[in-house]
Protein backbone atom coordinates (compact mmCIF):
# COMPACT_ATOMS: atom_id res chain seq x y z
CA UNK A 1 0.00 0.00 0.00
CA UNK A 2 1.14 3.60 -1.03
CA UNK A 3 1.22 5.85 1.99
CA UNK A 4 2.79 9.58 2.26
CA UNK A 5 6.24 8.20 2.87
CA UNK A 6 6.60 6.61 -0.13
CA UNK A 7 5.75 10.15 -2.26
CA UNK A 8 8.46 11.89 -3.12
CA UNK A 9 8.71 15.66 -2.64
CA UNK A 10 9.68 18.76 -5.07
CA UNK A 11 13.45 19.59 -4.76
CA UNK A 12 14.21 15.44 -5.71
CA UNK A 13 15.56 15.71 -9.40
CA UNK A 14 13.27 13.14 -10.67
CA UNK A 15 10.24 15.10 -10.62
CA UNK A 16 12.44 17.68 -13.24
CA UNK A 17 13.01 14.38 -15.54
CA UNK A 18 10.95 13.37 -18.88
CA UNK A 19 9.42 10.39 -18.13
CA UNK A 20 9.30 7.42 -20.30
CA UNK A 21 6.98 5.56 -22.10
CA UNK A 22 5.81 2.67 -20.97
CA UNK A 23 5.87 -0.42 -22.93
CA UNK A 24 2.81 -2.03 -24.76
CA UNK A 25 0.85 -4.07 -23.88
CA UNK A 26 1.66 -3.03 -20.28
CA UNK A 27 3.89 -5.12 -17.97
CA UNK A 28 1.66 -7.18 -14.88
CA UNK A 29 4.32 -5.11 -12.54
CA UNK A 30 3.43 -1.56 -14.78
CA UNK A 31 -0.19 -2.50 -14.26
CA UNK A 32 0.37 -3.51 -10.53
CA UNK A 33 1.69 -0.12 -9.75
CA UNK A 34 -0.72 1.49 -11.41
CA UNK A 35 -3.29 0.07 -9.66
CA UNK A 36 -1.74 0.75 -6.46
CA UNK A 37 -1.56 4.42 -7.27
CA UNK A 38 -5.37 4.58 -7.96
CA UNK A 39 -5.92 2.83 -4.87
CA UNK A 40 -3.81 5.89 -3.24
CA UNK A 41 -6.16 8.18 -4.48
CA UNK A 42 -9.48 6.17 -3.20
CA UNK A 43 -7.84 5.54 0.19
CA UNK A 44 -6.96 9.15 0.46
CA UNK A 45 -10.45 10.46 0.49
CA UNK A 46 -11.59 7.50 2.52
CA UNK A 47 -11.69 9.12 5.34
CA UNK A 48 -11.05 6.40 8.16
CA UNK A 49 -8.82 5.21 6.12
CA UNK A 50 -6.76 8.41 5.43
CA UNK A 51 -7.24 9.11 9.07
CA UNK A 52 -5.33 6.22 10.15
CA UNK A 53 -2.76 5.89 7.88
CA UNK A 54 -2.44 9.79 7.76
CA UNK A 55 -2.49 10.38 4.05
CA UNK A 56 -3.00 13.36 2.34
CA UNK A 57 -5.67 13.82 0.18
CA UNK A 58 -4.98 14.10 -3.48
CA UNK A 59 -7.16 14.13 -6.89
CA UNK A 60 -4.17 12.85 -9.20
CA UNK A 61 -0.96 11.07 -9.28
CA UNK A 62 2.02 10.75 -11.53
CA UNK A 63 4.35 7.63 -11.36
CA UNK A 64 7.41 10.43 -10.63
CA UNK A 65 5.87 11.31 -7.61
CA UNK A 66 6.29 7.34 -6.44
CA UNK A 67 10.09 7.71 -7.93
CA UNK A 68 9.00 5.85 -11.00
CA UNK A 69 9.82 7.97 -14.11
CA UNK A 70 7.45 5.97 -16.31
CA UNK A 71 4.64 7.59 -18.01
CA UNK A 72 1.52 6.35 -15.86
CA UNK A 73 -1.01 8.15 -14.01
CA UNK A 74 -4.15 7.99 -12.01
CA UNK A 75 -6.78 10.30 -10.94
CA UNK A 76 -9.57 9.58 -9.12
CA UNK A 77 -12.42 12.44 -8.81
CA UNK A 78 -15.71 13.87 -9.64
CA UNK A 79 -16.13 17.17 -11.12
CA UNK A 80 -18.59 20.17 -10.76
CA UNK A 81 -21.65 17.33 -12.43
CA UNK A 82 -20.80 14.48 -10.02
CA UNK A 83 -19.46 13.11 -12.96
CA UNK A 84 -16.84 10.17 -12.15
CA UNK A 85 -13.25 10.32 -13.48
CA UNK A 86 -11.54 6.88 -11.80
CA UNK A 87 -8.60 6.18 -14.38
CA UNK A 88 -5.02 4.08 -14.29
CA UNK A 89 -3.14 5.41 -17.85
CA UNK A 90 -0.38 4.31 -19.48
CA UNK A 91 1.58 6.73 -21.92
CA UNK A 92 -1.08 9.47 -21.65
CA UNK A 93 -1.13 12.26 -24.13
CA UNK A 94 -2.87 15.39 -25.52
CA UNK A 95 -4.04 15.06 -28.88
CA UNK A 96 -5.89 18.31 -29.37
CA UNK A 97 -7.20 21.43 -26.64
CA UNK A 98 -8.86 24.76 -26.69
CA UNK A 99 -7.59 28.17 -27.45
CA UNK A 100 -9.64 28.83 -24.38
CA UNK A 101 -7.91 28.67 -21.07
CA UNK A 102 -8.86 28.18 -17.18
CA UNK A 103 -7.82 28.22 -13.93
CA UNK A 104 -9.14 27.48 -10.23
CA UNK A 105 -9.79 30.39 -8.10
CA UNK A 106 -7.86 28.55 -5.06
CA UNK A 107 -5.20 27.91 -7.13
CA UNK A 108 -3.66 24.13 -6.96
CA UNK A 109 -1.98 21.70 -4.82
CA UNK A 110 0.11 18.66 -5.21
CA UNK A 111 0.92 15.62 -2.98
CA UNK A 112 4.70 16.34 -4.14
CA UNK A 113 4.40 19.93 -2.34
CA UNK A 114 4.11 20.13 1.25
CA UNK A 115 3.22 24.25 1.34
CA UNK A 116 1.04 26.21 -0.28
CA UNK A 117 1.99 27.88 -3.42
CA UNK A 118 -0.77 30.56 -4.43
CA UNK A 119 -1.21 31.86 -7.72
CA UNK A 120 -3.58 31.17 -10.73
CA UNK A 121 -2.51 28.14 -12.73
CA UNK A 122 -3.95 28.75 -16.58
CA UNK A 123 -4.82 25.44 -18.35
CA UNK A 124 -6.56 24.82 -21.22
CA UNK A 125 -10.03 24.63 -20.75
CA UNK A 126 -10.87 21.63 -22.55
CA UNK A 127 -8.47 18.84 -23.96
CA UNK A 128 -8.68 15.58 -25.49
CA UNK A 129 -6.48 12.72 -24.43
CA UNK A 130 -5.49 9.23 -25.71
CA UNK A 131 -4.33 6.49 -23.89
CA UNK A 132 -3.97 3.09 -22.81
CA UNK A 133 -6.08 1.71 -19.44
CA UNK A 134 -5.06 -0.40 -16.97
CA UNK A 135 -7.72 -3.13 -19.09
CA UNK A 136 -4.72 -2.61 -22.06
CA UNK A 137 -7.68 -0.79 -24.03
CA UNK A 138 -7.03 2.51 -25.97
CA UNK A 139 -9.22 5.34 -24.73
CA UNK A 140 -10.08 8.79 -25.57
CA UNK A 141 -11.21 11.72 -23.09
CA UNK A 142 -13.02 14.47 -23.80
CA UNK A 143 -12.54 16.60 -20.56
CA UNK A 144 -13.62 20.37 -19.59
CA UNK A 145 -12.66 22.46 -16.87
CA UNK A 146 -12.00 20.96 -13.43
CA UNK A 147 -11.16 17.35 -14.88
CA UNK A 148 -8.97 19.08 -17.82
CA UNK A 149 -7.33 20.67 -15.36
CA UNK A 150 -6.55 17.97 -13.07
CA UNK A 151 -5.29 15.99 -16.17
CA UNK A 152 -3.09 18.58 -17.35
CA UNK A 153 -1.59 18.82 -13.79
CA UNK A 154 -1.05 15.12 -14.32
CA UNK A 155 0.47 15.17 -17.32
CA UNK A 156 3.04 18.21 -16.41
CA UNK A 157 4.76 15.58 -14.12
CA UNK A 158 5.75 13.18 -16.85
CA UNK A 159 7.54 16.09 -18.30
CA UNK A 160 9.08 17.61 -15.29
CA UNK A 161 7.10 20.38 -15.06
CA UNK A 162 5.53 21.61 -11.61
CA UNK A 163 2.40 23.59 -11.07
CA UNK A 164 3.64 26.45 -9.90
CA UNK A 165 6.17 26.51 -13.07
CA UNK A 166 3.07 28.45 -14.85
CA UNK A 167 2.26 31.20 -12.38
CA UNK A 168 3.31 34.28 -13.25
CA UNK A 169 6.57 35.36 -10.67
CA UNK A 170 5.52 39.15 -10.88
CA UNK A 171 1.71 38.63 -10.30
CA UNK A 172 0.38 35.42 -9.00
CA UNK A 173 -3.05 36.26 -9.15
CA UNK A 174 -2.86 38.56 -12.38
CA UNK A 175 -5.83 36.83 -14.68
CA UNK A 176 -4.62 34.79 -17.57
CA UNK A 177 -6.15 36.17 -20.59
CA UNK A 178 -8.75 34.60 -22.24
CA UNK A 179 -9.73 32.24 -19.04
CA UNK A 180 -12.24 31.59 -17.28
CA UNK A 181 -12.37 31.34 -13.67
CA UNK A 182 -13.52 28.19 -12.01
CA UNK A 183 -14.34 26.94 -8.11
CA UNK A 184 -13.75 23.98 -6.92
ZN1 LIG B 1 1.17 17.24 -8.53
Amino acid sequence: MITMKDIIREGDPILREVASEVDLPPSEENKETLEEMLQYLKNSQDEQICDRYNLRPGVGLAAPQIGLSKRMLAVHFTDFNEKLYSYGLFNPRIVSHSVEKAYLTSGEGCLSVDREVPGYVPRYARVTIKATDLEGNEVKLRLRDFAAIVFQHEIDHLNGVMFYDHIDPDNPFKEPENAKPLDH
